[in-house]
């Protein structure tokens, strides 16, 4: 094969198919082949609400498990026909920002996420894999393609926005928005100890999966603010980490109200649709409490990936449960992408098994 299809962003505002030539494999890189893919959010931001601006024919998608087509001749670990995860984000390891230890910001802010930002995403029928020791994790043999799909990015963002929180054992958490991310945030909320879980959200799936994850309170915006109903069911106490990820700027304000001082509100919301963040003053102790801001970026990368996988295998997370739309065949992807776009009330994830 020279040419292969994929779904892209043609430009803002418009998608489609596009050919393209076979992308060059590397010394030290993969072409990887689809088994599982599955469409984000982060997606939907930047076609249709240009959150990082124009792209012309840039193929989406950075979630996927595959199977290696090509490995390049300094590839110690992987060879051909393994089947692996890949994770959304795909660091330089090299980068001065890995060792400092951001490995998602080398080469620059988000210069970790590649596919689907500045380079051609897995919505092919190939695609290019940088750095393959470093960047696949084996798919383990009693883990499903389309289970593993839920680490590379739902997994690895959700639960980085509980590890920033710096949640400790018997703490009160509050996770803004329970769409697939803050849902699997809450699923670290609890495995890393916390007390009390408020979740935030509507829809019927994502409440019943959020109480399955570990959530003990469901909080719904549309019946309130949220800050207010949180300060009333904590005695006016309030919480020790607040989780964004869902929402608008409304909900910075909503955030910091309901912050205990000395708590850590962690960002993992895609910001788009305003160029301010606004952050209430007096709320925010005068920027004096001690209510820290965390921000970060999809963690990438095999030992991350690795680890995931191995909170499947021992029983720690059902990523199963995110999964709520099933599609066979490549060609399903623009489906899948169009669902995600729709969101329609019982969607959580969908999911493309690739044949
Ligand atoms: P969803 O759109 O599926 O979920 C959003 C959630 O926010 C829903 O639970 C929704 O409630 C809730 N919500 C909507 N409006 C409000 C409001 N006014 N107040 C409180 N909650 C509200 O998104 P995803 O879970 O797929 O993604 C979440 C964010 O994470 C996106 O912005 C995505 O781009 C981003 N992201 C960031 C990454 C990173 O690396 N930092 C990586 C991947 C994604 P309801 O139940 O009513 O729908
Ligand atoms: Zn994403």
């Amino acid at each position: 094969m020279s040419k292969f299809t994929g779904f892209a962003m043609k430009k803002l505002n418009e998608v489609g198919w596009v050919e393209k030539e076979k992308p060059e494999c590397g010394r030290r890189d993969a072409i990887i082949k689809p088994l599982a893919l599955s469409p984000c959010t982060s997606d939907i931001h930047t076609v249709w609400e240009g959150a990082i601006g124009d792209r012309k024919d840039m193929i989406l998608g950075h979630e996927a498990v595959g199977i290696i087509e090509e490995v390049g001749p300094d590839v110690k670990d992987f060879k051909v026909g393994d089947e692996v995860i890949v994770p959304a984000i795909t660091p330089d390891w090299e980068d001065e920002a890995a060792q400092r230890g951001f490995p998602s910001q080398t080469t620059g802010a988000l210069g970790g996420w590649k596919f689907s930002n500045f380079k051609d995403g897995v919505f092919g029928e190939v695609f290019h894999v940088n750095l393959a020791d470093a960047n696949l994790a084996k798919l383990p043999e009693n883990v499903k393609p389309e289970t593993a799909v839920m680490l590379s990015d739902m997994f690895s963002t959700g639960m980085m926005g509980s590890e920033n929180a710096k949640i400790k054992l018997g703490s009160t958490v509050a996770v803004i928005g329970i769409g697939p991310v803050g849902l699997c945030s809450v699923a670290g909320a609890r495995n890393l100890g916390a007390g009390r879980i408020f979740a935030v959200g509507t829809r019927p799936n994502c409440v019943k999966v959020a109480k399955e994850y570990g959530a003990t309170d469901i909080v719904n915006y549309k019946e309130g603010p949220i800050d207010e109903q949180i300060m009333e069911a904590t005695d006016n106490e309030g919480v020790d980490a607040v989780i964004i990820a869902g929402g608008n700027m409304e909900t910075w304000k909503q955030a910091v109200k309901m912050a205990k001082a000395g708590s850590v509100i962690s960002n993992v919301n895609y910001l788009s649709g305003a160029d301010i963040v606004p952050l209430p003053r007096e709320a925010w102790g005068c920027g004096m409490a001690n209510i820290d801001i965390a921000t970060g970026l999809c963690p990438g990368g095999r030992v991350r990936m690795e680890r995931l996988a191995s909170l499947i295998e021992y029983g720690r997370i059902n990523p199963d449960s995110l999964i709520t739309h099933k599609f066979k065949g490549f060609d399903k992807v623009e489906d899948a992408l169009m669902l995600m776009k729709d969101k329609p009330k019982d969607l959580i994830k969908p999911v493309v098994l690739c044949d």
